[in-house]
């Protein structure tokens, strides 16, 4: 069986129709494809060799409106349109009163697009190592569950709840930003027993 074939197929259902049904279909794929996933709950560590499998790179830089950001680059045109909005500063304004960490992010972009790396995780730097596993399986799951992709019909709501309930599958630990009730449901979801889910609940 070509194991990357039902992964493709499961993910073009799952992007056209996100009914549970797809999405947990999709999942199955993932635990043919990936084998350590049969002994999720993973580890930071873990996490981090399954992103490098899936050849992703992870950028931590000062980010400030999130935690993390899941980016599939066309790098060309998305370094364009930043490289537009850069040279659209007015003039007059002291560039060093900018938004630091937007031309971080920016710079990095630029340097990442001229490697062709277009698969790309951004993380916020510094933070703790629960949050930190949480959050990269957060993003890997945008990408695994293809919402990178131009063609995902995907409302972002519910990416985020996809993503959200793939990170809990992978990590086992709460979502550090959802509420005790949803992080219940969630863990109920992926079938963590309440007492397994309730170990990472203070996170
Ligand atoms: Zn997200």
């Amino acid at each position: 069986m070509n194991v990357n074939a039902v992964y493709l197929t499961m993910r073009s259902r799952y992007i056209q129709d996100p009914s549970w049904e797809n999405f947990f279909a999709l999942i199955g794929s993932l635990l043919y494809k990936f084998p350590i996933l049969s002994k999720v709950p993973l580890g930071l560590r873990e996490v981090e060799g399954l992103i490098n499998e899936c050849g992703l790179e992870v950028c931590e830089v000062l980010l400030n409106a999130c935690h993390g950001l899941a980016l599939a680059l066309s790098p060309l045109e998305k370094v364009r349109k930043k490289l537009r909005e850069e040279i659209q500063t007015p003039p007059g304004v002291d560039l060093i009163d900018q938004d630091l960490a937007r031309k971080e992010i920016f710079w990095k972009l630029v340097r990442h697009a001229k490697q062709g790396q277009n698969r790309l995780i951004l993380l916020k730097a510094g933070l703790e190592p629960k949050v930190k596993a949480y959050v990269l399986a957060h993003e890997l799951g945008h990408h695994l569950l293809g919402h990178v992709l131009e063609e995902c019909k995907v409302e972002g709501w519910l990416q985020e709840v996809h993503a959200d309930t793939t990170a809990v599958w992978l990590t086992g630990l709460p979502s550090p930003f959802r509420s005790k009730e949803e992080n219940r449901l969630i863990a109920e979801l992926v079938g963590y027993d309440k007492n397994k889910a309730a170990a990472g609940g203070s996170a």
